[in-house]
């Protein structure tokens, strides 16, 4: 049984539809509303998923909670998060172990309104997002780079299938040298996924990765910006075709003016 790190209670499966064709199984305490989300879940749910989640719960005194603060997976003490993908009052704590993340339900609701204001103002204006980042909580653009979702991604293509089905599935990108430290890259999907980048300079270790689009489509396009003048760099694009299974596109590569 996993622990709600807020009040201590047990936390209990709840199933949510983040879209009418996939659905995904947070942990929810039905105690003090809390939830917990795995690696990247949190990003996928919408403001009216938050709000329905917040309509089961037990309890309204919060001078009772006695939660240890630790994760509900392995224990470790969970740590603020900030950044600006997160509103001041709201509390997001993670797990540097596992990059799960704990929510109360009020503060859910804020995140998750104030994310999609901001997802709003971007299409209202129709900018480009070139900082997803500023958006969504950098737990996808971790989980990806160095979690168990790399090692899904590796799994996957292992298998030839899969490079076959990412074949059909993505485009070959766009990828348009814009400055001495920017590029633009697009491409189509046949399918409406979410998308993310991975990208190295060469000689790097560790790549960047920065999602792409958040919400299905199948338009993808994405600004990568700092990037070095005058260097070689590779990149590759992942979508999640079905909930939980990701795959890449071949390596491409560009060189910064
Ligand atoms: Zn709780
Ligand atoms: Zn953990």
């Amino acid at each position: 049984m996993l622990i709600c790190p807020k009040c201590g209670h047990n936390l209990t499966p709840l199933t949510v539809k983040p879209d009418p064709e996939s659905s995904m199984e947070l942990d929810h305490c039905y105690y003090c509303g809390g939830v917990w989300f795995d690696h990247y879940e949190i990003n996928r749910i919408g403001l009216t998923e938050a709000e329905k989640l917040a309509s089961h719960k037990k309890m309204d005194n919060t001078s009772n909670y006695s939660g240890n603060n630790q994760c509900p997976r392995d224990n470790t003490k969970l740590l603020r998060k900030t950044g600006e993908s997160i509103p001041q009052n709201v509390t997001v704590l993670s797990c540097p172990v596992c990059n799960g993340n704990f929510v109360t339900q009020k503060d859910l609701i804020h995140l998750k309104d104030a994310q999609s204001k901001r997802l709003d103002y971007f299409k209202a204006w129709n900018i480009p997002l070139p900082k997803l980042s500023s958006i969504l909580i950098s737990v996808l653009i971790f989980s990806i780079a160095i979690g168990g979702v790399f090692l899904t991604v590796r799994n996957v293509e292992k298998s030839q299938e899969a490079r076959i089905k990412a074949k059909e599935t993505i485009s070959v990108p766009t990828i348009i040298v814009s400055s001495a430290n920017s590029v633009v890259v697009s491409f189509t999907t046949t399918i409406p996924t979410q998308s993310s980048v991975v990208y190295k300079a060469e000689g790097e270790v560790e790549p960047h990765t920065i999602p792409i689009s958040i919400e299905k489509s199948i338009n993808h396009t994405v600004v990568l910006q700092n990037l070095t003048s005058q260097t070689s760099y590779t990149l590759k694009v992942y979508i999640e075709e079905v909930p939980g299974e990701i795959i890449g596109s071949p390596t491409y590569s560009f060189t910064t003016n």
